[in-house]
């Protein structure tokens, strides 16, 4: 094997802990303390670990983590209700709605309620329009914390061919406008995309975000790319990525493994979404 492998658990741990040192100074500042909410509806038990393990990361890093949950059966007015009262609350800096909700809520319509200053998922239309505009917003998660690992890998991105593999709102279309950003030549693939192979073969910078098992084999990537695995697949060999990592590693630059490249990331990145979200409101630079 050849490729380096990008340690996204290092990468986050030093984020967290930068943001913690930020989290003080913004303390001293302002005088109050960030404060996250999340809202988790019903009791999934994948999504209560996630609720779970953001609050404990919120805390860690010196902010505020506030829990609301409400039943499985909660009606799509309730939860919007909850979600306009923590828009009106001076202590909450950021808002998080833990999907997917129960099939009773429409969730484009609670995502649309939330006010896009504090909407440190970047999943509203006004953040996504923002991001197109290259406007100062909140962008999603798991992509930001994909542009950082990269741009920490290969430094300027200018002009490098990047093929992002997935177009969903959460994480290839943001993934696209985060490296059109940085000046790359983008090209977004998806399930309709002919010749998926070839199009891969011309990329410097490979995201994958599809949710298929090792579905980009080895050789379609070009030696000395840098590939970023958004995929989080469970196997009965355990959690694997998008990408057949054995096969990739012999050949590319960079790669991140599966887990322990993007996923840490996007912990780090909600709550640097969340100080960002606090500065912003308290006219911090
Ligand atoms: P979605 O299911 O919303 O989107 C998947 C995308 O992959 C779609 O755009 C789809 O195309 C495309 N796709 C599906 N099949 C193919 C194919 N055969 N060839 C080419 N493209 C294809 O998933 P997400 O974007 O939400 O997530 C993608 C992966 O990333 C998942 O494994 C998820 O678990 C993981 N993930 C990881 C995170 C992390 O923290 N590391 C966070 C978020 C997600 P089309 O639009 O045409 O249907």
């Amino acid at each position: 094997m050849t490729a380096e492998i990008i340690d996204g658990k290092a990468f986050a741990a030093n984020l967290r802990a930068s943001i913690a040192e930020d989290v003080a100074a913004f303390r001293d500042a302002a005088g109050r303390t960030p404060g996250l909410a999340v809202v988790l509806v019903g009791d999934d038990p994948a999504s209560a670990v996630y609720v779970r393990n953001k609050g404990r990361a919120t805390r860690e890093a010196g902010m505020e983590s506030l829990e609301h949950r409400l039943p499985g059966s909660a009606g799509q007015d309730e939860l919007i209700a909850l979600v306009e009262q923590l828009n009106a609350d001076p202590t909450v800096d950021g808002i998080l709605v833990q999907l997917p909700l129960p099939g009773q809520i429409d969730e484009r319509a609670v995502v649309a309620a939330i006010d896009p200053d504090k909407d440190v998922d970047g999943l509203t239309t006004t953040n996504a329009g923002r991001l197109a505009n290259n406007m100062d917003g909140l962008a999603p998660c798991t992509p930001l914390g994909c542009i950082m690992l990269l741009k920490d890998q290969l430094g300027e991105l200018k002009g490098l061919e990047a093929v992002v593999i997935g177009r969903s709102i959460l994480v290839g279309k943001p993934m696209a406008q985060l490296l059109l950003a940085e000046n790359c030549t983008v090209t977004i693939a998806h399930s309709k995309t002919r010749g998926l192979a070839d199009v891969v073969r011309r990329a410097d910078i490979v995201v994958a975000a599809i949710g298929i098992p090792h579905m980009v084999k080895g050789d379609w990537i070009k030696p000395g790319a840098t590939v970023i695995d958004v995929g989080i697949n469970r196997t009965a060999d355990g959690l694997v990525g998008d990408v057949d990592f054995a096969a990739a590693a012999s050949h590319v630059a960079a790669i991140t493994p599966v887990p322990g490249g993007v996923g840490p990331m996007t912990i780090a990145c909600l709550l640097a979404n969340t100080l960002t979200a606090a500065k912003r409101r308290e006219g911090i630079a």
